[in-house]
């Protein structure tokens, strides 16, 4: 009787969301019964987990390398100016929250830059990885990791008052690498740093992510969309592409070849202090970067001196050289975490 109570006490919280036919009580318990994994604790990442925690996913993991910083309280839902004064990373500051809305899961931060080295790890035991990043190094990692261990994922990004989604489940959709081949070299693509991002694009991504999400954890994969989604809200676009004849179109080397060259370490960025110089060094093999493009594209976002062998920006303290066969110093600190922070910020990737 007392377990009866219990049981009954625990849903009441998700009652409205139980009422609703196709989650129902079953889909709730299964809901509690797994374990999802946020990489990345920005944008995204906030609404992402707030949305998971409040859903009674049984155990969120999150994952984030970067610390609360003013310009994230515009559209980074869980953080407020204290968590800014205390300089609090953003994994800890989140879960400080999220352990206020819902204290009968388990959350668990770690504060971390995935890597090749460590996402292994930080996939252990869960049951769908949602995408809460930044930058495109990391999303074929967590692709990588995701194909080869079965995983369903759902990739999210936004810049401007434009996003994308797609849900990943593996051996039955098209992967990330299914999608665009080659991880978009760095300075091609714009980042929130240099072309802006609107928060109300984020909330939509992140939401339709979780949805996602949810979907998978309650038992409910037949729902799960088969389409990429586009959404543009400054011209009040909303697009679905369908992507699924993709697997068999493409000649994939993640999914149809078990290539996992990104798990391996055998793309993406190389980094190494540079000695007594308050200096990181990034390196990214087989690269090469337009530094006319760059600078269009930085030329607004703080100080940018330019010749023909490199590009440097001064912004935020830091100094960022930047040569054309994809180098990169970071200077201003020693510490590789923040070196790459900075450089997904402002080149991105
Ligand atoms: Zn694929």
């Amino acid at each position: 009787m007392a377990a009866n109570m219990n049981r009954e006490h625990r849903l009441d919280r998700y009652i409205r969301q139980v009422r609703y036919p196709p989650l129902g009580e079953e889909g709730q318990r299964r809901l509690g019964e797994s374990r999802a994994l946020v990489v990345g604790c920005g944008a995204l990442g906030t609404v992402l987990a707030n949305t998971l925690v409040r859903a009674g996913v049984g155990h969120v993991r999150i994952v984030d390398r970067d610390f609360v910083e003013i310009s994230n309280l515009q559209r980074q839902v869980l953080f407020n100016e204290d968590d800014v004064a205390a300089q609090l990373p953003k994994a800890i500051a989140a879960a400080k929250k999220l352990r206020r809305i819902n204290s009968q899961i388990e959350i668990e931060p770690i504060v971390a830059d995935v890597d090749p080295t460590n996402i292994e790890g930080f996939c252990d035991g869960v049951d769908a990885i949602v995408d809460g990043t930044d930058n495109f190094e990391i999303r074929f990692l967590i692709n990588d990791v995701a194909v080869k261990r079965n995983i369903p994922w759902v990739y999210g990004g936004c810049i401007g008052a434009e996003g994308q989604t797609m849900t990943i489940l593996p051996g039955q959709t098209p992967c990330l690498r299914c999608l665009m081949q080659e991880c978009p070299p760095p300075g091609t693509t714009p980042t929130c740093d240099t072309a802006g991002i609107l928060a109300p694009v984020v909330n939509v991504i992140a939401s339709i992510e979780a949805c996602e999400a949810i979907k998978i954890l309650s038992g409910n994969r037949d729902a799960v969309s088969r389409h990429l989604t586009v959404v543009e809200l400054w011209d009040n676009r909303i697009r679905q592409v369908d992507v699924s004849a993709l697997r068999e179109q493409v000649d994939c080397r993640t999914c149809k070849r078990e290539d996992f060259s990104w798990l391996a370490g055998k793309e993406g960025s190389r980094s190494a202090v540079l000695c007594g110089r308050n200096s990181v060094q990034l390196t990214h093999p087989d690269t090469s970067i337009s530094l006319d493009e760059l600078e269009r594209q930085l030329k607004d976002v703080g100080e940018v001196h330019r010749n023909p062998f490199l590009l440097r920006l001064r912004v935020e303290g830091y100094e960022i050289t930047v040569f054309p066969d994809g180098r990169t110093i970071v200077g201003g600190t020693d510490d590789i975490a923040t070196a790459r922070t900075v450089y997904a910020k402002y080149i991105g990737s």
